[in-house]
């Protein structure tokens, strides 16, 4: 099983993008006008050129390039990937071929002194933005606090699943972290979000920072202990219940009716 990018994935392209913060833009490549969003035009990014790298961000899936000049924000979709300076942290994602097909740069950026920073996605489905609005998204799932998770769970009446891939109200949360979360801490996906009492949300909290954390540990977001258990008729890995396959929050949600509640 291969790797989709989400939150954990993006946190690995935004260290790789760190080679590039002291160095100045020499070059911005945008052969594809579909990649760029929010407005951007090919024009418009020219003002990068002789900008300086200070720096690199992460909110949720959203990585930040921020130099003297302008912001730029790179999403990665499903099947894009990375590659500064010629170095890879994702070399195969589950939904793309790992061939290098150059056609599949939809972007890049020439640096002083250092190799190109390049996106590789061959579905299209990133792209890149100048200054991209960055207040639609919500708090970051790492950086949340347990009192301000159990705040904006009571504000949501969406299935919690729902909810935890709401990059407005939590950014981050892609399919298989959130119901790798919910499976271990024991709730039922299709609670409506304000119906988890304290101590649940609290539960949800610690295991969803330990999902993160762990999966990220173990090398990314399809090494969760439910993982082995999403294909049609399998089994929860704790207690052998056969497991429920629901579409919620508009996507395949597994989840076990003995002990998620
Ligand atoms: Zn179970």
């Amino acid at each position: 099983m291969g790797v989709v990018p989400e939150m954990i994935e993006i946190e690995q392209y935004r260290q790789v993008a760190d080679l590039a913060v002291g160095h100045t833009i020499n070059r911005v490549d945008a052969p594809d006008p579909w990649y760029l969003k929010g407005g951007t035009t090919a024009e418009q990014l020219t003002t990068m050129l002789g900008a300086q790298v200070t720096g690199t961000r992460r909110i949720g899936k959203l990585l930040l390039l921020d130099t003297d000049g302008p912001t730029l924000g790179l999403r990665f979709g499903m099947t894009g990937r990375l590659v500064v300076d010629g170095y890879a942290p994702i070399e195969r994602l589950q939904y793309a071929s790992h061939r290098d097909d150059p056609a599949w740069v939809r972007f890049a950026l020439g640096f002083d002194d250092l190799g190109d920073l390049r996106m590789v996605d061959p579905r299209r489905l990133g792209g890149v933005a100048l200054d991209p609005d960055e207040h639609h998204l919500g708090v970051d799932a790492l950086a949340v606090r347990p009192a301000q998770l159990r705040q904006l769970l009571a504000r949501s009446r969406a299935p919690v699943k729902a909810f935890l891939l709401d990059q407005g109200r939590l950014a981050g949360v892609g399919n298989l972290i959130a119901d790798e979360a919910l499976w271990r801490a024991g709730i039922d996906p299709a609670r409506a979000a304000n119906s988890l009492d304290a101590n649940e949300a609290r539960r949800l909290h610690r295991h969803l920072l330990a999902t993160i954390t762990g999966l990220t540990e173990r090398g990314g977001s399809h090494t969760g202990d439910l993982m082995p258990a999403r294909t049609r008729g399998a089994t929860c890995p704790k207690d052998g219940a056969p497991l429920l396959r629901r579409t919620i929050g508009g996507r395949t949600t597994y989840s076990c009716p003995q002990h998620q509640r």
